[in-house]
């Protein structure tokens, strides 16, 4: 191991939505910022998992809509789609590998790929670094504020921080997908198809969704996949299909996750084979990419000093310590136990305040999260995992990780109303 630790104000640990949100706002506000990425591309879902589109809202003047103006660059003849999902902004996967890394350097953020955190240093109930392996070996990293950004929760888990997993009742998770983009359509009949509430009609009259249905229950189709979801992208000879589904593996287990992602790779053969033969415009269809990482939905939610709660998602409660405001997406539940929704269909919400402290974790100082795991329900996780929400989340727990630094407190003791100073100052709304 190399002895000699290097040395930060805040460390981001994952470079998804939430850790590029957090990692660029910790910067801009002047903390020598370092993110450690443990694949080889930033984005996260966005890149390393082809998720695509951006789904959700939040209140103008976020780090949302500069991203969405950044990798929409070029593509201004194809605004983004409205749909009973709310507003799609497609990705170009590729692009955005590009992008979003320019983005994190130009920004002043030192990235670190290939370097996953391996542990969690704590003294008493400080955070005080990490422990990465990259090429060069184990490394040591210090900072005053660590923030876990990691999607799973790991960092904050290896430190000790309590979580809750799955959904109350069962402890049962979202399935797990790997999403792939179809080319070689034809642009003129290619169908498109936002999820199992959307009745897309086939030439012959029939609904697309009940011949999904039709399929899973004949076994051309896997029998948890009840719908193929099929979203545009930039480009009209193609389709983003998110349709493949594991049930109920571990995917916090490496060889759970090696299970669940050849399960996955096989049903992708299926997919294809039925949309050949069903969905016009697909009969010469191929693969042209897939997600190099499996794609989980759900897992550990970080126990923070306050926590976003079913009520806030359904009735649009709005918190005084807000930190992203009217954050908007359905409550989306792919059912944990089989095939479709858990509740027949993604449930309406209203749009909803993240309080600071959901952003803190509750048990150690130095401790905070960014993107889909911090502190929420399992029903109130399924609307603010999206990434636009993602993004916002990571852009204000970034800026209070900065002042944390800057005012020599841990997270736990900064007053919101700091970092809703700060964030007004970057141009976010955050009331009405
Ligand atoms: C199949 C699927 C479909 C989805 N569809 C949509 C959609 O259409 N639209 C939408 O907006 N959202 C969608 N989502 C949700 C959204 O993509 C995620 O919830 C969101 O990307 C979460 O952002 P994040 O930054 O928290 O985590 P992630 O995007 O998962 O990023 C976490 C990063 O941390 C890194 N990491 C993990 N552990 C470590 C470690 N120990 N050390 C260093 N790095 C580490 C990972 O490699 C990864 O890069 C979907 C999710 C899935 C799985």
């Amino acid at each position: 191991m190399d002895t000699s630790a290097l040395q930060y104000d805040v460390i981001v640990v994952g470079g998804g939505p939430g850790g590029i949100g957090a990692a660029v706002a910790a910067a801009r506000q002047g903390a020598h910022t370092a993110l450690l990425e443990r694949g080889g591309v930033v984005g996260g879902m966005l890149t390393a998992g082809q998720v695509q589109p951006i789904l959700g809202s939040v209140a103008p003047g976020s780090f949302y809509d500069e991203v969405v103006s950044l990798l929409s660059r070029g593509h201004e003849d194809m605004p983004p789609v409205n749909t009973h999902n709310g507003v799609e902004v497609q990705v170009d996967p590729e692009q955005a590998k590009e992008r979003l890394l320019r983005l994190l350097i130009d920004s002043g953020v030192e990235v670190y790929l290939h370097t996953p955190v391996v542990e969690v240093l704590v003294e008493e109930d400080r955070v005080t670094g990490v422990l990465a392996g990259s090429a060069v070996g184990l490394q040591e990293f210090r900072a005053s504020v660590i923030i876990d950004a990691t999607g799973d929760g790991s960092a904050a888990a290896m430190a000790g921080a309590e979580f809750e997993i799955g959904r109350e009742s069962d402890g049962r998770c979202q399935p797990a997908t790997i999403e792939f983009i179809v080319d070689h359509l034809d642009p003129e009949r290619a169908i498109s198809c936002w999820g199992g509430s959307d009745p897309v009609k086939l030439p012959d009259g029939r609904e697309y969704r009940q011949v999904c249905k039709e399929a899973a229950a004949s076994g051309e189709l896997p029998s948890n996949v009840t719908i193929v979801r099929l979203h545009q992208t930039y480009y009209a000879d193609e389709r983003n299909v998110n349709a493949t589904q594991a049930n109920g593996f571990d995917t916090l287990s490496p060889t759970d996750e090696a299970r669940a992602q050849l399960l996955l790779r096989e049903q992708i053969d299926m997919i294809v084979a039925f949309l050949r033969k069903h969905a016009p415009g697909f009969e010469n269809c191929r693969v042209k990419s897939s997600g190099a990482a499996i794609g989980v939905r759900e897992t550990r939610r970080i126990t923070g000093m306050d926590r976003v709660e079913d009520i806030d998602v359904e009735t649009g409660r709005k918190r005084p310590d807000v930190v992203v405001h009217n954050a908007w997406f359905l409550i989306d539940i792919h059912n944990p136990a089989g095939g479709g929704q858990a509740e027949k269909f993604a449930q309406p919400a209203q749009p909803y305040d993240i309080p600071y402290g959901a952003l803190v974790a509750r048990d150690l100082d130095g401790l905070m999260m960014a993107g889909r795991c911090i502190s929420g329900t399992h029903r109130a996780h399924a609307s603010y995992r999206v990434m636009a929400i993602c993004l916002a989340i990571g852009q204000a727990a970034g800026t209070a990780a900065a002042l944390s630094v800057k005012h020599n407190c841990s997270p736990r003791q900064l007053k919101a109303s700091l970092v809703q100073e700060a964030l007004l100052a970057q141009g976010v709304k955050l009331f009405d």
